[in-house]
């Protein structure tokens, strides 16, 4: 399944989702591919569909928000394949093969790959039979104490039968969670922070605008989550989300944040230099 075939002139378009493991968010990359045809002005001649495993697209957060973006990408003339899980691609005849028999051709393929754990995970004997760690769902600490687990690397059965989804933004609040409890109890403190399973993502959907689906994915029966319609207030917080992360990652670099994203966002704040010194990362911080 390598050496994919390069773009000759933007053809059609195939990703696929892992089986019911979603990784987040598949749908928004056809988004943007077509976005970008349409800025080029070749969208009437690029032929693009999303073929996925699971039944609808973000199933896992419920069948209203899955309609509405399903809604969001017919609405863009982008045809959804659900069910169709990849069972093979022929990089040299251009074609997908599917675990249903089905075939379909290409001419660019954007392809998320089988999601598994790092090998190093897997030999060293932390990953269970399914292939992922598991850890308690709140305190992120596995059976071993003082050993956590957070991230891409664990999965947290939902009440609903599929895993949490895995996602950036989850990875982060369950470090926050991991790093919060450590430092407590590491000051002889009670470790009393929870990861709730509340989480939100980005449905950048071109042109300037985006989707913002949020909710509690720990939810019972099913996650309660809602997706609020693509707009610019959309876009304009993810900017200020990345600035965010970007912001973070200079400080902890050593990188004056004032230089490395002058053009992007204000400095860090002082209160914000006083916590970076306070979790440790300030020593290397230029600002
Ligand atoms: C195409 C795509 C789009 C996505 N879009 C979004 C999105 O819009 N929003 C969102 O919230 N999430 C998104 N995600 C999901 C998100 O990227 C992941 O959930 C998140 O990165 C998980 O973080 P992590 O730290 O657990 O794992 P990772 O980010 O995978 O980090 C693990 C790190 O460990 C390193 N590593 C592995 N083995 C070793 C080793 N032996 N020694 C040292 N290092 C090692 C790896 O190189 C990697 O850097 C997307 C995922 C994909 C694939």
């Amino acid at each position: 399944m390598s050496n994919f075939p390069q773009c000759p002139k933007c053809g059609s378009i195939h990703t696929y989702e892992d089986g019911n493991l979603y990784v987040c968010p598949e749908c928004r990359q056809v988004l943007l591919i077509e976005d970008l045809c349409r800025q080029r002005g070749i969208r009437d001649k690029v032929e693009l569909q999303l073929i996925a495993a699971e039944p609808g697209p973000m199933g896992v957060a419920g069948p209203a928000v899955s309609a509405s973006v399903r809604g969001l990408l017919e609405a863009r003339g982008i045809a959804y394949l659900p069910e169709h899980q990849v069972s093979g691609v022929d990089p040299v005849a251009k074609r997908l093969h599917f675990t249903n028999g089905v075939e379909a051709s290409f001419d660019l393929l954007a392809f998320v790959p089988p999601h598994v754990a790092p090998s190093i995970v897997l030999r060293s004997g932390l990953a269970g039979d399914n292939g992922w760690m598991s850890a308690d769902r709140n305190t992120l600490e596995t059976k071993w104490p003082g050993v956590y687990a957070l991230g891409d690397v664990v999965s947290f059965p939902l009440a609903m039968g599929k895993p949490l989804p895995r996602a950036g933004v989850f990875a982060r609040a369950q470090a926050q969670v991991v790093a919060r409890n450590i430092a407590a109890k590491r000051r002889g403190r009670a470790a009393t922070a929870r990861f709730d399973g509340h989480g939100m993502c980005f449905v950048e959907t071109g042109g300037g605008k985006a989707g913002i689906g949020r909710g509690n994915f720990y939810a019972e029966p099913v996650p309660t989550v809602a997706l609020h319609a693509p707009g610019r207030l959309g876009h304009f917080a993810k900017v200020l989300f990345e600035q965010q992360w970007l912001r973070g990652w200079a400080c902890c670099a050593g990188i004056s944040p004032r230089r490395s994203i002058a053009r992007r966002g204000s400095a860090p704040t002082c209160r914000r230099r006083k916590r970076a010194r306070r979790i440790g990362c300030g020593r290397r911080c230029r600002t």
